[in-house]
């Protein structure tokens, strides 16, 4: 008879754990993973999917705007909201039933409540009060929008959450934090008619990425009409006589809006789990500390995902449940891998990068040739936009080896997941110069800027 009741227990059913699950289960592994929510979990459920589903419905806004410049007339085009949540909604049931099949297929067990850690081998289902053991546990239960529970009024804001299932569209809407929620989500309301204001306590909006397309894509947003106020945080929020709420600004300013938006950033789901009792270490944001395996301070327990707060992001959970599986059940240990990831901005006009922004570079690199081109796509000249694109290449002048790609403007999320793969395997600019370009595009640009902009001779400002 078997000593434990699984060979692995997961505990959520997102990205993450869904993987994991799966590829353990096809190993030959008896797996069982809790989820007491939705399965598919943030991405599939309130995360990615409805948020690019959103983007889509934007973008079109413009592009009725944009139609005309090429002869199409579009009078009395109106939008409706409930028809956006619906469908939206159609889609994630579908996708939600695809989740639950891939894993009865596999022959993962779906046990459909809390699960939380009850020592040594054991988990303890909160529902039903039943204890199952399992020779191993992988914890990958996410994170959730941090509620900004010290700021007075917070209780009266919404969060992405809540975002994809508003009853009515404000009419208006101020969003707090600068971060790639913030900013797609201020995209997303604008592109939909709706009166948008950001407030970022930080000096300049997405932290992280490449000054460059920071600055071109506030640029962008304020000529859209979307206001980015920066260094400011909110000191409370308060429901106004007429039912508005009122945002009371850090200087003493105040904004009256239908609805506040809270983006500050994302806990890890660790609480109420039983994890620190059972002897599995968190750090002091609450995240479960993992080592390069993805191996918590117990043996027989992992984690992986936004859990442990490495890069947030959904192909990396992926990839690090795809690590798990071959580490533990094809005993191949591998380490997840997490250089050259690429990412998005769904913003619009949206961002693609891959490596390194300037900065970053500069900290790292003594010498660097940046490469780069600002320019109006095509595709805005008929239309009257005025708005501009920018690709730009940051390439350590030693070796000439491309380490940082970016871009900002239409489809810079697809170029950013073939511009990975060059810049991954380490491609030289005279790679990228010998690429005969596709004609016409914006991604040819990449392939055709002949001289730097700019050399960087760094040596002297680097540590010795
Ligand atoms: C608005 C938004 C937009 C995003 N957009 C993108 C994007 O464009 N691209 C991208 O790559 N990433 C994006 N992300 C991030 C992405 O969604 C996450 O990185 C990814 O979902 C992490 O996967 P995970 O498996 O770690 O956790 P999750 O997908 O969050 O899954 C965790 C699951 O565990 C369940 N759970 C928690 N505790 C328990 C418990 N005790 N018992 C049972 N079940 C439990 C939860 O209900 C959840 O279903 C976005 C996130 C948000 C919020």
């Amino acid at each position: 008879m078997a000593a434990f009741d699984y060979d692995l227990f997961v505990i959520g059913a997102g990205s993450g754990g869904v993987r994991a699950a799966r590829k353990a289960a096809e190993a030959g592994a008896r797996v069982a993973v809790a989820e007491h929510d939705r399965v598919g979990g943030t991405c599939v459920i309130r995360g990615c999917v409805p948020k690019k589903l959103f983007v889509y419905a934007a973008q079109l806004g413009e592009a009725i705007e944009d139609a005309s410049g090429y002869g199409w007339r579009a009078d009395n085009v109106a939008f409706d909201w409930p028809t956006l949540l619906a469908s939206k909604d159609r889609e994630i049931a579908r996708l939600e039933g695809v989740y639950r099949a891939n894993l009865a297929k596999a022959g993962v067990e779906l046990v459909e409540e809390r699960a939380a850690l009850a020592g040594g081998h054991d988990v303890r289902l909160e529902a039903s009060g039943r204890t199952v053991s399992a020779e191993r546990i992988l914890i990958a239960t996410g994170a959730r929008a941090n509620p900004h529970a010290a700021l007075p009024g917070h209780e009266l804001c919404i969060t992405s959450n809540e975002a994809f299932h508003l009853e009515r569209l404000p009419r208006s809407i101020v969003i707090a934090g600068g971060g790639y929620i913030a900013v797609e989500f201020a995209g997303i309301f604008h592109g939909l008619g709706v009166d948008t204001t950001i407030v970022y306590r930080g000096k300049e909006i997405l932290s992280r990425f490449d000054m460059d397309l920071r600055r071109l894509l506030h640029a962008e947003y304020e000529n859209k009409g979307i206001r980015i106020v920066t260094q400011q945080v909110f000191s409370s929020i308060e429901r106004g006589r007429d039912g508005q709420l009122v945002a009371n600004l850090s200087d003493g300013g105040r904004m009256v809006t239908d609805a506040v938006m809270l983006a500050v950033g994302r806990d890890p789901n660790t609480g109420g789990m039983g994890l620190e009792e059972a002897g599995v270490q968190l750090d002091a944001k609450g995240a479960v500390c993992v080592d390069d395996h993805s191996r918590t301070s117990l043996d027989h327990v992992w984690a992986i995902g936004d859990v442990t707060d490495r890069l947030q992001l959904t192909p990396v959970a992926i990839h690090e449940a795809m690590c798990f599986v071959e580490t533990v059940f094809h005993g191949r240990p591998t380490r997840p891998d997490y250089r050259s990831v690429a990412t998005a901005v769904f913003s619009q006009p949206e961002i693609g990068t891959v490596g390194l922004s300037e900065d970053a570079a500069r900290r790292r690199f003594a010498n660097l040739d940046i490469y780069k081109s600002a320019f109006r796509p095509m595709r805005h000249i008929l239309a009257g936009r005025s708005e501009r694109m920018l690709v730009k290449l940051v390439v350590d002048a030693d070796t000439q080896r491309v380490i940082g790609a970016h871009a900002l403007g239409p489809d810079a999320g697809e170029m950013a997941q073939l511009l990975a793969v060059p810049v991954k395997m380490g491609a030289r600019k005279a790679d990228f110069d010998a690429t005969i370009a596709v004609h016409p595009t914006a991604a040819e640009e990449f392939v055709t800027m002949a001289a730097p902009t700019e050399r960087i001779r760094n040596r002297e400002a680097l540590p010795a």
